[in-house]
């Protein structure tokens, strides 16, 4: 089965260029930090202090989320929009530290690879995730270009972001998601690093398509 791992930090391109392939090649896309901000919207949800592991623990272990063509569902409630909020956005990566929270999303990720062929985005997923891969890209782009894309993306949503704000989000997100224990943000020594600064989408994607070719895993 294929399994395409595409790794790399906020606003490297990675959901844009995963969706186009996914649809390009007819195979399903799995966004994970969809999976991290769905637990992290309970977690605030519930009001529960981002430094009590127990009970995020015990939360998460109960946690009801679904993902369908690309719609997240967290108690049958489509959260897609919500999910991109800024203030989940800052908080996700806390979440996303726990052990216990990263080991029940790496099983639903790894079931959900089992089943059909599938591109897979976040930060682990080459490392990790899906370490037999033999198709893993690592995408990256300078801070600037980085923040200068989701900077649009929120300005097209209609929100009021300052773009000096967003600079000092990614970067805080990013240092700590290369930072922590479980599974940091790393490439893969097996991964095709592709820096994506000065490419636009289409080009991204032909060069991850034709560096896919017939390889199978
Ligand atoms: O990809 P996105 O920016 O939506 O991811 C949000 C956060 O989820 C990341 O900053 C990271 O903390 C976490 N994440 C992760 N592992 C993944 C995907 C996302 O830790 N595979």
């Amino acid at each position: 089965m294929l399994k395409i791992a595409i790794d790399g930090p906020a606003g490297s391109g990675k959901s844009t260029v995963s969706k186009i392939i996914a649809k390009k090649l007819n195979i399903n896309y799995l966004d994970t930090g969809a999976m991290y901000r769905m637990c992290t919207l309970k977690v605030l949800n519930e009001k529960i202090d981002l430094d009590d592991e127990k009970k995020i623990t015990d939360v998460i272990d109960k946690i009801d989320i679904k993902m369908e063509n690309n719609v997240f569902y967290l108690d049958n409630n489509d959260v897609s929009e919500l999910i991109r909020d800024e203030n989940i956005s800052k908080n996700v990566s806390k979440v996303a530290a726990i052990k216990f929270v990263r080991e029940k999303m790496v099983d639903i990720q790894r079931e959900i690879a089992t089943k059909a062929d599938v591109i897979m985005d976040g930060r682990d997923i080459g490392t990790h995730v899906l370490k037999e891969s033999k198709n893993k890209f690592y995408l990256n782009a300078s801070i600037e270009v980085r923040a200068e894309r989701r900077y649009e993306e929120l300005i097209n949503k209609g929100a009021n972001v300052i773009k000096e704000n967003i600079i000092e989000d990614i970067a805080k997100r990013d240092k700590f998601d290369s930072e922590r224990e479980n599974s940091p943000l790393i490439k893969a020594d097996d991964a095709i690093e592709i820096d994506t600064s000065g490419l636009n989408i289409e080009e991204v994607v032909d060069l991850i398509i034709s560096k896919i070719g017939e390889k199978n895993d």
